[in-house]
């Protein structure tokens, strides 16, 4: 049998990233394929990653523009896989690739077509703080740096006679008749790095979500903070205002979903960095169970963080009720109901299956478990040839990624070398 060393793999965050770059350098072609039109995945909504408080960007920015460039990577945004068959050295995949309508070649992401197009519409990267266009990025700085259209927003492809983005560019890269199109590829191995998704928090009513505009999640308040988000790196209110008091809530959902998320500790313990930097007067309370800081370096960081406990309640949020502009956090603490009034409460939903498993898992002819994540043994999937990494297993932070790619990497070159029979 003649083995096919190309690999693909499946979801472009920084598990995917590194995974390609890894391939890539030890010499197989990877197919990339990436849902959304851009690349990163949820590390790129943080202005900073912990434990070392580092640069988001600087960290990313660099390993994307490598990526874009690196001729043994071909990028597939838009993407998604439709089918697969075979075996480990010889795998044929069906994918299917959304249009962009706009050219990536001829484009040089100046952004005038966003500025004429007339139809604004909730922007789902920003969590819903920002409205953007029908032809749009996400946010300044996503890569590649060409925009799409978002056909089911976009009043053209509803029938009117718009054809303000067209007209705006200079550089004929707006193509609305681009179509849809389906890819065959062979490859050796497959890598899954779908990552994970963050639960719901309107089904615990309980917790005022949707119903008090102080109640944000973690995604929100990571984009108040960025400096790319919808305030420019301001942390305030839905009315503008700044909080003065802000309650930060963990494990929220633990006791429904059964899982412990495992980041959430640190990344609240994060975010009274970005607090004590942007709001030095606010004060910040941090409701909290056992903490889960599973690291050599996190009880230092615990240290920085809250010196001498300071802010640290340890108590279960019963619930959160609604007092005019302000919050009431309802919380048993010793055995005893206690009541802290706030203005802002930031919940950490619990990490949860990526959207769209259960469909990717039949499509690819791998196991999930009862949880809704992948199976995994190690890194290797329930069948040979697959490998999963990253937060598509379960919780990860990014480091626990990066070291899941290269052992994924490790085992698609495997699978490559050693073909059905494993020899
Ligand atoms: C609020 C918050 C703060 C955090 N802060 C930190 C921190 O400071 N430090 C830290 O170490 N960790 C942090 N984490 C954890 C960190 O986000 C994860 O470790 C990391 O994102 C996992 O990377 P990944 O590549 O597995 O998945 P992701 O980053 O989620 O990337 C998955 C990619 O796969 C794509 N995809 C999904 N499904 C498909 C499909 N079917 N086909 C094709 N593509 C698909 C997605 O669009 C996405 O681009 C935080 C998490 C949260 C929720
Ligand atoms: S499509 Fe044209 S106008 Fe829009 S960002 Fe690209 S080059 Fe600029
Ligand atoms: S055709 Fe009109 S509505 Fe559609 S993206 Fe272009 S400017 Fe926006």
């Amino acid at each position: 049998m003649t083995r096919n060393g190309d690999i693909l793999i499946i979801g472009a965050g920084i598990g995917g990233i590194q995974a390609s770059h890894l391939l890539s350098k030890a010499g197989h072609q990877v197919h990339l394929v990436e849902k959304t039109a851009h690349i990163g995945g949820t590390s790129i909504k943080f202005e900073d990653v912990f434990p070392n408080l580092e640069c988001a960007t600087c960290m990313l920015s660099p390993l994307e523009q490598e990526l874009l460039q690196d001729p043994n990577v071909h990028l597939l945004t838009l993407t998604e896989v439709a089918g697969l068959e075979g075996g480990p050295g010889d795998f044929t995949v069906r994918l299917r690739q959304r249009a962009r309508y706009v050219n990536l070649e001829n484009c040089i992401g100046c952004g005038a077509c966003y500025d004429a197009c007339p139809v604004s519409a909730i922007n789902e990267f920003e969590e819903g703080l920002s409205q953007r266009k029908a032809i749009c990025i996400p946010c300044a700085g996503t890569l590649p740096n060409v925009p799409r259209i978002d056909k089911e927003v976009c009043i053209r492809f509803k029938g009117q006679e718009c054809v303000a983005c067209q007209q705006a560019c200079m550089f004929e890269a707006v193509e609305y008749g681009q179509e849809d199109r389906d890819i065959e590829l062979k490859v050796g191995a497959v890598l899954v790095a779908v990552g994970s998704g963050t639960m719901d928090v309107r089904e615990l009513p309980h917790l005022s979500y949707g119903v008090h505009p102080g109640v944000f999640t973690s995604l929100e308040l990571e984009r108040l903070n960025a400096s790319n988000g919808p305030t420019e790196g301001k942390i305030q209110l839905r009315d503008g205002r700044a909080p003065n008091r802000v309650a930060l809530v963990h494990c929220v959902g633990r006791r429904e979903r059964t899982l412990c998320s495992g980041v959430c500790c640190r990344y609240l313990l994060k975010f009274r960095h970005y607090l004590r930097h942007k709001l030095p007067c606010a004060e910040v309370l941090e409701f909290h169970g056992d903490l889960c800081l599973p690291n050599k370096g996190d009880q230092r960081f615990l240290g920085e963080m809250a010196p001498d406990g300071e802010g640290l309640v340890r108590a279960e949020v019963v619930r959160i009720e609604v007092e005019g502009d302000y919050l009431k956090v309802i919380h048993r603490r010793d055995g005893r109901e206690a009541i802290e009034t706030v203005d802002m409460v930031v919940l950490s939903p619990a990490l949860t299956p990526p959207k769209g498993a259960t469909e990717l898992a039949r499509t690819l002819g791998v196991a999930l478990a009862d949880d809704g994540f992948f199976v995994v043994n190690g890194v290797a999937s329930s069948r040979p040839g697959i490998l999963i990494l990253g937060g598509a297993s379960g919780p990860k932070d990014i480091r626990e990624t990066v070291v899941e790619a290269l052992a994924a990497a490790g085992g698609a070159c495997k699978a490559v070398m050693e073909g059905e029979d494993g020899k």
